[in-house]
C-alpha cells in the first residue's frame, strides 16, 4: 500500500497542504507542512518539516494562477520525497450537501455534485473545486479524494437540523448543516486515549480560532453544534457576527440600501472581533490590547460562548466535558479561565494552574464536569480518510 498522503486546503489566494505518511502505529503525522500564499499578488511557496524548520521560502512567478501553484508545490513535494511517490491527493472541501455524508473517492459526477454546492458555500467552494480541477489536469491519474466539513453532522437527529421554514423551502436543502466537522471528527477521535473516562459521555467541544463554533457530542457523534446553514451561524468569530436577527438583515436591506454583496462584506468580513473592538480580529492582538472596546469584544465572544454552552449541555441533557481546540482554545488561557467561569453552574471547575501549564485536563479534581485542551490536527484526518478510500478501492480491486 503506498503512503504519501498529499492534503490540500485550497482558499480564495492560498493553498495550504501538508503531507502525511502512515507510520507503524497507523498514525499519519505530517511530515511536512505549507502553503502557496498571495495567488492573484505576490505568490509564495514555504514549506516546513516536523521540527518547524524551514524546507523551502521561494516567490513564484507573479502570474502564477492557482493551477500554477498546485503545481509548484507537487514539483516540491515530489523532488522531497525522491524515490517515494504522492499516492493520493486528499481535499477538504467545505460543503458535501445532504449527499455527502462520508469522505468519497472523486470522479465526474462527484466534481459535478461538488459544483452543485457551490452557491451554498460561495467564499470556499470553488476554490475547493478548482482545486481538484487543476491536480486532475497536472496528475490525471493521481486518485482524489474530497473530505467534507459538514459530514461529521451528517447524522444528527432531524430535530437538531430544521429551520422552522415552509417544508418546501426546507426540502431544498436549507436546513442547519454544521462546520468544522474535520476538526470535531479529529478531536472525537483522540478523545478516548485524553480521556477515556468522558470520551463516551456528553460533550461539548470548542473550536475556537479565527472561525469558531461548538459542537455537543454524545457517544462520539455530533448531536447539535452552533453552525447551521453557512458558516456564519452561532458564536462571535473573528470577521463573522455569529447568531444575527434575522430581521437586522432586513432592515440593513430596506433602511440602508444594502445588497447582498455587501451584506456579505459585513457578515464575513468586517463584523466578529474586528467589528466590534475597531481593532483586530486577532485574539492575541485584543488580550494586549488596553482599549477597552477590545475587551468588550473579548467579553462578548466569551458571553456568547457562555450561552451556547448552555444550548448544547440542553440539547445533551447534561454535561460531562469541555474540550477547547483550534487557535484560540489551545492557545489562549485568559479565555479558557473565563469560559470555564461561565461553565460553573454546568459543573465545570477549573484548575487554575492546569490552565496556565495548558495541561490536557485543565479542571480541578472532583469538578462534576472535566475540561480538556485537545489540539485539533484536521489535516492528518483528511489523510487517513484518504488513506482509507485507497485502501478500500485496493482491496475491491
Ligand atoms: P483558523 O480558523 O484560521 O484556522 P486558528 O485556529 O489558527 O484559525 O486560530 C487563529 C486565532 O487563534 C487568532 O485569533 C489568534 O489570535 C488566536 N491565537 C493563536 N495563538 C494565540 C495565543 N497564544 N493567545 C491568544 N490567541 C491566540
Amino acid at each position: 500500500m503506498p503512503s504519501a498522503i498529499l492534503v490540500l486546503n485550497a482558499g480564495s489566494s492560498s493553498v495550504k497542504f501538508s503531507l502525511h505518511d502512515r507510520d507503524a502505529a497507523g498514525s499519519f503525522g505530517a511530515r511536512l507542512r505549507g502553503q502557496v500564499e498571495g495567488i492573484g499578488v505576490a505568490p509564495r511557496l514555504e514549506a516546513r518539516d516536523e521540527a518547524g524548520r524551514d524546507l523551502v521560502r521561494r516567490a513564484l512567478d507573479r502570474s502564477a494562477d492557482q493551477e500554477a501553484a498546485i503545481a509548484c508545490l507537487l514539483d516540491f513535494v515530489s523532488e522531497h520525497l525522491g524515490p517515494s511517490h504522492i499516492a493520493a491527493v486528499g481535499h477538504r472541501v467545505v460543503h458535501g450537501g445532504i449527499r455527502f455524508g462520508s469522505p468519497v473517492r472523486i470522479d465526474d459526477a462527484v466534481i459535478a455534485e461538488i459544483e452543485r454546492l457551490v452557491p451554498l458555500a460561495p467564499l470556499h467552494q470553488p476554490h475547493h473545486v478548482a482545486a481538484i480541477h487543476a491536480v486532475a489536469r497536472i496528475a490525471p491519474a493521481l486518485p482524489q479524494v474530497a473530505c467534507f466539513d459538514t459530514s461529521f453532522h451528517h447524522g444528527q437527529p432531524p430535530l437538531a437540523r430544521a429551520f422552522a421554514l415552509p417544508r418546501a423551502l426546507s426540502a431544498t436543502g436549507v436546513r442547519r448543516y454544521g462546520f468544522h466537522g474535520l476538526s470535531y471528527e479529529y478531536v472525537a477521535s483522540v478523545l478516548p486515549e485524553i480521556a477515556p473516562g468522558v470520551a463516551r459521555g456528553r460533550v461539548v467541544v470548542a473550536h475556537l480560532g479565527n472561525g469558531a463554533s461548538l459542537c455537543a457530542i454524545h457517544e462520539g457523534r455530533s448531536v447539535a453544534t452552533t453552525m447551521g446553514f453557512t458558516a456564519l451561524d452561532g458564536l462571535v468569530m473573528g470577521t463573522r457576527p455569529g447568531a444575527l436577527d434575522p430581521g437586522v438583515l432586513l432592515y440593513l436591506m430596506d433602511e440602508h440600501a444594502m445588497d447582498s454583496r455587501a451584506l456579505s462584506r459585513l457578515l464575513y468580513h468586517e463584523s466578529g472581533l474586528l467589528g466590534v473592538s475597531g481593532v483586530s480580529s486577532d485574539m492575541r492582538v485584543l488580550l494586549a490590547s488596553d482599549a477597552p472596546e477590545a475587551q468588550e469584544a473579548v467579553d462578548l465572544f466569551v458571553y456568547r460562548i457562555g450561552r451556547e454552552i448552555g444550548s448544547l449541555a440542553a440539547a445533551l441533557g447534561g454535561l460531562d466535558a469541555l474540550v477547547f481546540t483550534a487557535g484560540i482554545g489551545e492557545n489562549a488561557a485568559p479565555i479558557r479561565a473565563a469560559v470555564c467561569r461561565g461553565a460553573e453552574w454546568l459543573g465545570v471547575t477549573l484548575d487554575a494552574d492546569a490552565n496556565a501549564r495548558a495541561a490536557p485536563c485543565i479542571s480541578a479534581a472532583g469538578s462534576r464536569a472535566s475540561a480538556w485542551i485537545v489540539p485539533t490536527d484536521e489535516n492528518r484526518m483528511i489523510a487517513r480518510h484518504t488513506y482509507a478510500l485507497l485502501a478500500a478501492s485496493d482491496a475491491a480491486g
